[in-house]
């Protein structure tokens, strides 16, 4: 998993998320019905959340799985990196 650095959370795993998913995150409101998926990219990997929408736009598996790496290309999926600890603390459960 990819690095970011979060003004948080300081050097934290990156969560990709679809733009829709990032947009509620921003704006904090209520998140989209999302899906996980686990992609490879060398020399590591990266967790990718998709939307409904986008999972149905990228005719992505239900449910979300490990994907191949001629399954899907991170570069199509026009995902946003978001700080992983960030995501977890904004969509656990009050
Ligand atoms: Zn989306
Ligand atoms: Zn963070």
């Amino acid at each position: 998993m990819g690095v970011t650095l979060c003004h948080v959370h300081g050097r934290a795993g990156v969560a990709h998320t679809c733009r829709h998913i990032r947009a509620a995150l921003d704006a904090h409101s209520t998140l989209p019905t999302w899906r996980s998926y686990t992609l490879p990219h060398p020399p590591d990997h990266v967790v990718v959340r998709m939307c409904d929408a986008c999972v149905t736009e990228n005719n992505l598996p239900v449910p979300g799985r490990m994907l191949a790496d001629d399954e899907v290309v991170l570069d199509q999926l026009r995902t946003d990196p978001y700080c992983d600890a960030c995501f977890v603390e904004l969509t656990s459960e009050p």
